[in-house]
């Protein structure tokens, strides 16, 4: 495997079944940011690459045979597709750590396997799927038909490339449209490859279409006003997720938006600290706290302030923060030095706040070769006020915040003070608490005793500004299709 990490890639566009060139020659650099080495130069979209991928989907939208073939027909390729990954988990792991510096372990172990299962489930999902009938009396019968919309637009961001970029993929190719998909372009390697996947698996030439490059005024903005493209499945910041929606609002584009997060973890007295402890870490610190769904806000009761600081600092203080493609890593680089800076700029900002230090804030010491990484330790503050900037601000990176509170009434208003909706954490052992608190917190998903834990049949999204409509089993479906009611006279 040492050859997938150590040469320069050069990345592509994929249209209309082939790799080609951006037709002005424009490449941007990727960057490893364990070690800020050069991975990747990527051919940039410009409008007239984006319109010839959005043509190409739309013919293979239009002529068929994607989306006149069965149902059964189209699910036997994309169940293919899920095994070549399975095939290649090694390779698409390897390449997910050097891209985003998450551990390599993390993407061999979940990511690249739930890809796998995010395009099979959909498969499955689709072929169990019936449809309503409404019969009025023994005159007229009403059927409905789910329908494919057309051409998809599909924007990803960096966090978790591939595992996101199938989880849209797989209802939008079971439902018979065509996408064009863009990845974050800090981290292009392994949804280039879904290309090769694709076309490996039998899905016919123009169904799937990649490009590449930026978002304003470039890539991402030619997909969102392109007069082909019918829907747009975005996951990425809120701010992005407005300028989306203005831009698609001329061609009354179809969204589903999965968009920021500050989510509440909140710790009463009577939880089980031996679990909430270590998954609280987990929620804080898994891929260096770049998860929308991370627990950044802990919110922990007073009575037990002093135990829980005290024992989340030491587990923090285990986490072995090194190099993604070491086995024992547990807490890779930020993503790139952009975000870097973004995200080192809140100790600052925590600092002037009067929240509490209580741990990390620093470079940590890390080998020679790792010298240029964008690397911070795990970071937590307290901090007693939840209006500061701490408690209401996506930081996405391996900060979080503790804020004590007294009672469930509090506890309430402080978890539903952001404009965010995203997820929730409950920690107590009394079931009426764990009820009353869940149906009280303003958000799409609650967990309770546990973090996420994912059953691709329920609903996902975020409620405020974490997002617009849902994802997930028939969610997803419904998105990807339109409802078409049939009226039958019996008689
Ligand atoms: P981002 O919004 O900066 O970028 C996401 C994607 O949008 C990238 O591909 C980018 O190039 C593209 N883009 C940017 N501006 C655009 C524009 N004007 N038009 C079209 N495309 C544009 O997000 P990011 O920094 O890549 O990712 C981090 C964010 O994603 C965080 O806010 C995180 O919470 C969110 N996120 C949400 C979920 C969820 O399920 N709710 C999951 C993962 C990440």
């Amino acid at each position: 495997m040492t050859e997938v990490i150590s040469k320069i890639r050069e990345i592509k566009l994929f249209i209309d079944g082939e790799y080609v060139s951006s037709s002005v020659n424009k490449t941007f650099a990727v960057y490893n940011p364990a070690t800020q080495e050069e991975i990747a130069r990527v051919h940039e979209a410009t409008e007239a690459d984006v319109d010839r991928a959005c043509q190409a989907a739309r013919r293979a939208f239009e002529a068929g045979p994607w989306r006149t073939m069965t149902v059964k027909e189209r699910c036997v390729k994309i169940r293919r597709m899920a095994e070549i990954i399975l095939e290649r988990k090694e390779e698409l792991a390897r390449l997910e750590a050097m891209d985003v510096g998450k551990p390599f372990h993390v993407a061999y172990d979940f990511e690249i396997p739930r890809a796998a299962h995010n395009l099979r489930f959909f498969a499955d999902f689709m072929e169990q799927l019936g449809s309503e009938t409404y019969p009025m009396d023994e005159e007229f019968l009403n059927y409905t038909r789910y329908e494919p919309v057309g051409v998809a637009a599909l924007i990803t961001p960096w966090n978790l490339p591939f595992m996101l970029t199938t989880w849209k993929l797989g209802p939008c190719l079971a439902t018979g449209n065509t996408a064009v998909i863009k990845p974050a372009e800090p981290t292009p390697l392994t949804v280039s490859l879904l290309g090769e996947i694709a076309k490996e698996a039998g899905i016919p030439d123009g169904v799937v279409n990649i490009v590449q490059g930026f978002g304003p005024n470039s890539t991402g903005e030619f997909m969102t006003t392109h007069p082909e493209v019918d829907l747009i499945s975005f996951t990425g910041e809120t701010s992005t997720g407005k300028a989306i929606m203005k831009n698609g609002a001329n061609t009354l584009k179809r969204v589903s938006f999965e968009l920021g997060g500050k989510a509440a973890n909140i710790v009463f007295e009577d939880a089980n600290l031996d679990k909430a402890i270590p998954t609280s870490i987990r929620a804080a610190f898994l891929n260096s706290g770049q998860v929308c769904l991370a627990g950044s806000r802990i919110l922990v009761q007073r009575s037990i302030l002093k135990e829980f600081v005290d024992r989340f600092k030491d587990a923090a203080s285990k986490l072995k923060v090194g190099d993604p493609q070491d086995t024992s890593t547990s807490m890779g680089p930020l993503v790139s030095e952009q975000h870097y800076n973004k995200v080192t700029s809140y100790l600052q900002i925590g600092k002037s706040e009067n929240a509490t230090l209580v741990y990390g804030g620093k470079r940590p010491e890390l080998p020679e070769y790792l010298k240029d990484g964008y690397y911070l330790e795990p970071t937590i503050f307290v901090q007693e006020d939840p209006k500061a900037r701490l408690c209401q601000e996506e930081i996405f990176g391996p900060i979080v915040t503790i804020i004590p509170f007294d009672t469930e009434d509090e506890a309430l208003d402080i978890a539903n003070d952001t404009q965010y909706g995203l997820n929730a954490v409950v920690w107590t052992d009394n079931l009426q608490r764990a009820h009353r608190v869940s149906h009280r917190v303003r958000a799409g998903t609650i967990w309770v005793n546990c973090w996420f834990i994912r059953d691709l049949r329920a609903p996902f999204g975020g409620f405020k500004k974490s997002g617009i409509g849902r994802e997930g089993g028939h969610h997803s479906l419904e998105f990807f299709t339109e409802a078409k009611n049939i009226c039958l006279a019996l008689k």
